[in-house]
């Protein structure tokens, strides 16, 4: 492991690149401010050829790590074949994807899967599933359906999806919003029982909510929800596009409670950090509920998407990358767990998957993620209060303690300039650009 060299000088060449890509780009994102040109399982290299370690994996879409060979290879090999050819007609890479999708999943027999690209596309998927289901098997009467959600929940960026969304900058002036949909407090049993009525069609959760700052419901808190469902007659719809694919130390996240869901939604690392996939999987009952003309996408399903698809979850089996990060995510939590800090106010997680919440009266987390960049980490925070901790999968030991180790060195210095002092909120000036 050569390591990354431990200065991150204001630099002409990075500051134009910026410059440049912000005349032409939506402030949609606030970027850190480093010009990425190349990866390579899991590290980052920018366009000065400095290296990063990636603790962040593209929010678990590169959970393979970068530029996989095997998985290269899977897509140089099929799009010199045959790339696109849309759904209206049969193309020679679906089937097997998607046969191997399905049995991973365990649904059911008669189970099936809908492709899509984006995440956002296949929770839509399943919004629509869920609706048909409960309108055509449960009888609920014409649109009237509801769809209950977990507060702060994080499903995507559609207009029907950020109209259910708890978080005011996701929402603010997008409306009018999509009916339809009821919250509850993710974790706890009780809110989500009175949140149900005869209405309901569909529960939709996140078995550890990401965004919200990887939020790990109380133990049993997925068994009961699945219980509760089958007492209500409601479907139980689990969002793993970025849980699953063993991000948590299980293929998917319903596995530590072993249930099953009725509908799975998968995205991210389904494309092997290479190209948007994302798969909408349920049991016969509910995915028959679409026929010819019901749902579609130009691009779900094309023979490249599926020729990736099929190598990412076979690269996942053939490397062990679910045993991996389950071992390295126990490591992982337990070192940052032992790192004695006061800016730190929990850390949790599971599997290669850890958040670090930090005490926001003394250190804002966007600042701890300035640090790390100037000492070749990056990771992201979310809602500035805690630092994500997902590498890829393939991450090396050493260097995951050596990101460890750079973290805990971040928090000591920071500390240490913050004794009484106001909140630091950035890292130092002629360190960035
Ligand atoms: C990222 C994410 C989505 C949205 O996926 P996109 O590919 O960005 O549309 C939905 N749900 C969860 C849990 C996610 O993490």
């Amino acid at each position: 492991m050569s390591r990354p060299q431990r200065s991150h000088v204001t630099s002409p060449a990075t500051a134009r690149q910026i410059a440049r890509e912000r005349a032409v780009t939506a402030a949609n994102y606030h970027p850190l401010p480093v010009v990425l040109a190349a990866g390579a399982g899991e590290w980052l290299t920018d366009i000065e050829g400095r290296r990063y370690l990636d603790l962040m994996s593209a929010y678990s879409a590169v959970s393979h790590g970068h530029a996989h060979p095997r998985l290269v290879r899977a897509l140089t090999d099929q799009a010199s074949r045959l790339a696109t050819a849309s759904r209206a007609f049969h193309a020679q890479a679906l089937a097997p994807f998607l046969e191997k999708l399905v049995g991973l999943a365990g649904l059911g027999e008669g189970s099936k899967a809908l492709p899509a690209n984006g995440g956002a596309e296949s929770v839509e998927t399943a919004i629509k599933a869920a609706r048909r289901w409960g309108y055509r098997v449960k009888g609920i009467a014409a649109g009237h359906a509801e769809i209950v959600v977990a507060r702060h929940n994080f499903h995507g960026r559609t207009t029907t999806i950020v109209g259910f969304s708890s978080d005011d900058d996701y929402r603010a002036d997008f409306g009018p919003f999509t009916p339809g949909f009821r919250h509850f407090d993710f974790g706890d049993i009780n809110s989500l029982a009175a949140a149900i009525t005869d209405r309901t069609c569909a529960v939709l959760i996140e078995p550890i909510q990401g965004e919200a700052g990887i939020i790990v419901p109380p133990a049993g808190f997925l068994a009961a929800a699945r219980r509760l469902c089958d007492e209500r007659n409601v479907l139980l719809i689990l969002d793993e596009i970025q849980s699953g694919l063993g991000r948590t130390g299980r293929m998917f996240a319903f596995e530590h409670e072993g249930i099953r869901p009725d509908g799975l939604i998968l995205g991210k690392a389904l494309g092997g950090g290479l190209l948007p996939v994302s798969c909408f999987i349920a049991r016969r009952e509910v995915i028959d509920q679409f026929d010819a003309g019901s749902h579609g996408s130009t691009f779900g399903g094309n023979p490249l998407a599926a020729a990736v698809g099929l190598a990412a979850l076979q690269v996942i089996e053939d490397e062990g990358l679910i045993a991996r990060s389950a071992t390295l995510g126990a490591h992982l939590l337990a070192r940052l767990r032992s790192i004695e800090s006061p800016l730190i106010r929990d850390v949790r997680g599971r599997g290669l998957w850890v958040g670090v919440e930090l005490d926001t009266t003394r250190v804002r987390a966007g600042t701890v993620v300035e640090h790390l960049l100037v000492q070749g980490v990056l990771t992201k925070d979310t809602r500035d209060r805690v630092i994500r901790f997902a590498p890829p999968l393939v991450i090396e030991r050493a260097a995951l303690d050596w990101g460890i180790d750079t973290f805990a060195q971040v928090l000591a210095r920071l500390q240490s300039q913050n004794q009484p002092g106001p909140v630091l909120r950035r890292a130092p000036a002629e360190t960035l650009v």
